[in-house]
């Protein structure tokens, strides 16, 4: 179904989060930063403090403290086995992002509720200024929030990595937005559910909050906010993709470590010009968030890239063949003897598996590998 352009007043008001100038991106960003880290000073030093530290899930807790969880549905006191469910998910967390989190699995990871809303409620996601691996989004808040935006942190984990490789600047601009990142995010929704699971998870470019969030999501469940989906979605998008061509130009050019080097920031106008042509475009179908496997282009893409990687298998492995067959009928003695090394450990690993799982094609591909040495002797 089409959805509806957002109406001019809407529109305004998604505006009125990207005014207040340069000085906003920043000290707004630094003010709720601040807010923050004072909020959970005092959570944590309140002699009655409600929070469920690590060493309380480790297994030191003291029942007397009668913390409350919602874990199994209601909200009750927490008791051994509570903690002994908390570690299991933590352990959960923990392996599902050994190997990091994409913009991609961020999309696939998330909860339908906090895609719905993103898709139904933040319209805007602007690069506003990067320093070094780091790149700074803001958003627009909901119409029921009581702020008006919010703003995202990004981290580039491969960029310094994949800059620095011998590659086209724009395969290397990709490759850095589709690769492991960290994220963090000022809203609520973050802060009390999710800041827990990306710094266990080893995602989080923000505060790390080490208290277990046993109210709000004991299950561990989720990656992100709304305003971080958007942002994620942002990503492939072209205004995020030139923020990061630039970011990765500069690590290019200069020998400066990544945190030394100075951080640039996009000029009022050009955010606002940004903002404006996002909430024009809010309603057309390719703006609208959504998990990669539900994304046309990026569906398209992907299945470029297989047929390309197939294609490419496929030259080398008819390749392969006319080399084999080259070694076999004049090949030097040489040649013939790596071919038949090569062949007969081929054979094996071919026995080996064979063993494990009985499958007949490995049979075929047995008796080809067997002519072929026959040939060489
Ligand atoms: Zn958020």
């Amino acid at each position: 179904m089409a959805l509806k352009p957002l109406t001019q007043a809407e529109q305004d008001a998604i505006l009125k989060a990207f005014g207040g100038g340069k000085s906003n991106f920043k000290q707004g960003a630094s003010q709720r930063k601040a807010f923050d880290e004072n909020r959970r000073d005092k959570a944590g030093e309140d002699p009655l403090s409600i929070i469920l530290s690590v060493d309380d899930v480790k297994g030191q807790y003291d029942t007397s403290r009668t913390l409350m969880t919602t874990i199994g549905g209601k909200q009750r006191e927490i008791t051994g086995s509570d903690l002994e469910a908390f570690r299991r998910n933590i352990d959960t967390v923990r392996k599902a992002f050994k190997q990091g989190i994409t913009a991609n699995q961020v999309l696939d990871l998330s909860l339908k509720m906090d895609l719905d809303n993103a898709k139904a409620q933040i319209h805007t996601a602007i690069p506003v200024r990067y320093k070094g691996d780091v790149l700074h989004f803001m958003t627009n808040a909901s119409k029921e929030s009581e702020v008006r935006q919010h703003y995202v942190t990004v981290r580039f984990l491969d960029l310094g990595a994949i800059a620095t490789t011998p590659i086209p600047l724009l395969t290397a601009t990709k490759t850095v937005a589709q690769g492991y990142l960290a994220f963090d995010c000022d809203c609520g929704r973050h802060t009390f559910w999710y800041r827990f699971i990306s710094t266990i998870g080893g995602f989080n470019a923000g505060r790390a909050e080490t208290g277990f969030p046993k109210i709000r999501n004991p299950h561990l469940s989720g990656v992100a906010c709304k305003h971080v989906l958007r942002v994620m979605f942002s990503l492939n998008q072209a205004l995020a993709i030139s923020k990061i061509k630039e970011m990765v130009k500069i690590v290019r050019a200069s020998a400066k470590p990544l945190e030394e080097l100075p951080e640039n920031q996009l000029s009022a106008k050009e955010v606002k010009d940004a903002a404006k042509r996002q909430v024009e475009k809010a309603h057309h179908d390719r703006n609208q968030v959504r998990r990669s496997v539900d994304d046309p282009v990026k569906q398209r893409k992907a299945k470029k890239e297989a047929e390309r990687f197939a294609k490419a298998a496929q030259t080398d492995a008819q390749k392969q063949r006319a080399e084999r067959k080259r070694i076999i009928a004049n090949g030097s003695p040489m040649e013939k003897l790596n071919l038949r090394r090569d062949l007969e450990n081929r054979v094996k690993t071919l026995q080996r598996e064979y063993g494990q799982t009985s499958n007949e094609n490995l049979l075929d591909a047995m008796e080809n590998l067997q002519n072929d040495i026959n040939g060489l002797i």
